[in-house]
């Protein structure tokens, strides 16, 4: 029989398991997909984010340009509305022109007005200044604006200049003063350039973005602090600023171009130019940290989710595994209870997956009938138990029953057996019993190497006795003589026979011929002793004859041969006189 095997204890199997193949799936049919999804979709977003940063950038310095175009716009109309409604004053007043105070009135409205100017002046054909405001500034040169629009007879704008060494960077409008259809001189606002292009640059800086603001020379105007140019500074003096230089003012389409080692500490950046109707070019910068950064937050982003996805769909699974090993184990409880208990309260379906439910109802079907089943085999043992305990009990009385028939049947066996050798009239042995004996006796004095001697009794003148007295009460007077005869044995192996008729035979094992002369006289004194009456004998009584014959039995020998010698010695005791012992 094999070893029995717990059941939950497996020693070895198939080398796959549910949990391992699951995973692998799980693995090859989510996670990398997910992963192959995710990095299509970091791809695709950072490509998107790049166009939306040139986009962004784009719009940014777009709405910059416009803004520089409009303040040099506006800030130009209104030395130009100035000279205009001077220089018709002028053709109808010639002194109004020279009205330095009326000029200086003029001028100090519009700085009110426009706060932007540092410096408003107005010059005549010659380049002398007439009036200025503030009015320190009456003996400062003509400016780049009075060539500009002395050549062109034009409104015109300026190129970044300083006024004076040490003097922050200016920039000037100016328009023609006209009288009488001949160039008589112009008004010029000076603006610091810091005063206009701070705050968009600002603005521009709080998008993240670097700008800088180059005139139609070439020369750094105005430049955000992250990058390395001064103001006046020639832009391409650094190699960054040579390449920044080359950035073309180009369609939306063309998109933005990349320029190495621009920013300061050599950084890259992405460049777009913006062409300025004053002739000057706005640079903006991304720097590429930043675009690098928001890649990189994307990524994050998209890893995250790809994290949070694969440890949702790994937790479910494990959720979902966990509740299959769970129910796998219920069911293994419940097949371990069928093993050790034979019974088990049964399994609740609703609380298993749906698919294993129908394993649930199958093994408490199962667990029903191994119960009936049980039940059905324990009854039927009881019963078998009882049906044997009482056929035992009857078995058992039967065989009582029947040992006591058969002892009591031996008992009779014996007892007819005994009969059968026994004299009934004497209670001496029979004839049968007398062969017996003598063969017996005779085999036993020879085996044990000791005498055996033998007496051969005839009762005297009995055929007398029975005539006188009838025979009945000749075969009591037979029972009296053999109870004398019994009286006068002493050794309990001594042995009584009766062959037949009167005549009686006593074997004396272990008994010499002496011995055996002297128990032959006692039965004969006995006898006479025994004083049955006997009126047809000499003596008056019963009396008795007796022949002794003793011998050593060897191999060969028979018991007749002494028995024949007993006969012989009884012969002779009767004819010697009846009532004594011959040998
Ligand atoms: P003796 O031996 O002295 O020579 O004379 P006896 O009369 O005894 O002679 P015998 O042996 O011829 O006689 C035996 C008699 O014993 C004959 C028979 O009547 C009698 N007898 C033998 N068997 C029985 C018996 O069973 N019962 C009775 N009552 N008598 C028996
Ligand atoms: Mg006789
Ligand atoms: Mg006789």
């Amino acid at each position: 029989m094999a070893a029995a095997v717990p059941i939950g204890i497996r020693s070895a199997g198939p080398d796959w398991a549910l949990r391992r193949d699951f995973a692998r799936l799980l693995v090859v049919a989510v996670v990398l997909p997910a992963l192959i999804l995710c990095a299509l979709l970091a791809w695709s977003q950072s490509a998107k984010q790049r166009t939306d940063a040139a986009t962004q950038l784009r719009s940014a310095a777009e709405i910059s340009a416009r803004g520089f175009d409009e303040f040099l716009q506006v800030h130009g109309a209104a030395t130009r509305v100035l000279a205009a409604r001077r220089g018709a004053e002028a053709m109808e007043d010639r002194g109004a022109f020279a009205d330095r105070a009326s000029w200086t009135g003029d001028l100090r409205r519009l700085r009110d007005q426009y706060p932007s100017f540092a410096t408003m002046r107005v010059l005549d054909a010659q380049g002398r200044v007439i009036a200025a405001e503030p009015a320190d500034r009456t003996g400062v040169s003509p400016g780049p604006c009075f060539d500009l629009v002395a050549r062109d007879d034009a409104p015109a704008s300026s190129d970044v200049y300083r006024a004076a060494p040490n003097q922050p960077p200016l920039a000037c409008v100016a328009s023609p003063i006209r009288v009488n259809e001949r160039f008589a001189g112009i008004v010029e606002g000076a603006m610091r350039v810091e005063a206009f292009a701070g705050a968009r640059v600002a603005w521009l800086r709080t998008h993240g973005y670097e700008a800088v603001l180059v005139d139609r020379l070439g020369q750094v105007a105005y430049a955000s602090s992250g990058l390395p140019f001064q103001a006046m500074d020639r832009l391409d003096a650094t190699g960054g600023g040579k390449a920044l230089g080359a950035v073309a003012p180009g369609a939306p389409e063309a998109g933005w171009q990349r320029v190495d080692g621009v920013l300061h500490d050599d950084a890259d950046a992405y460049a777009i130019a913006m062409g300025l109707d004053s002739g000057w070019r706005l640079l903006v910068l991304m720097p590429k940290e930043t675009l690098d950064a928001q890649l990189f937050r994307t990524i994050a982003t998209m890893l995250g989710l790809l994290v949070a996805v694969a440890a949702g769909v790994l937790g479910i699974a494990w959720w979902q595994m966990r509740r299959l090993s769970m129910s796998v184990h219920k069911l293994l409880v419940q097949m371990q209870r069928f093993a050790l208990e034979h019974a088990s309260s049964p399994i609740e379906p609703k609380s298993m997956p749906q698919e294993l439910a129908p394993l649930a109802d199958a093994m408490n079907s199962l667990s029903d009938r191994m119960a009936d089943a049980y039940r059905a085999t324990s009854r039927s043992l009881e019963e078998q138990r009882r049906l044997r305990a009482s056929l035992e009990q009857v078995v058992d009385a039967r065989e009582r029953e029947i040992a006591q028939r058969t002892a009591e049947l031996r008992n009779v066996v014996a007892e007819l057996d005994r009969l059968s050798r026994t004299d009934a009239l004497t209670g001496c042995l029979n004839y049968r019993g007398f062969r017996e004996a003598a063969n017996q006796l005779w085999r036993e004095a020879r085996d044990n190497g000791t005498m055996l001697s033998a007496l051969a009794l005839d009762i005297d003148h009995f055929k007398a006795y029975n005539d006188r007295y009838g025979h009945p009460r000749g075969d009591n007077a037979l029972k009296r003589f053999a109870g004398a005869v019994r009286s006068a044995l002493y050794h309990r192996d001594d042995v009584i026979v009766r062959p037949g008729g009167e005549e009686f035979i006593v074997f004396l094992p272990d008994t010499t011929l002496e011995q055996a002369v002297r128990v032959g006289e006692r039965i004969c004194a006995s006898v006479l002793h025994a004083d049955i009456a006997h009126a047809g004998s000499p003596v008056g009584v019963l009396t008795v004859s007796i022949g002794v014959a003793t011998n050593l039995p060897e191999d060969g020998d028979d018991p007749e041969v002494m028995l024949a010698r007993a006969d012989a010695a009884l012969y002779r005791a009767k004819h010697q006189g009846r009532n004594r012992v011959s040998l």
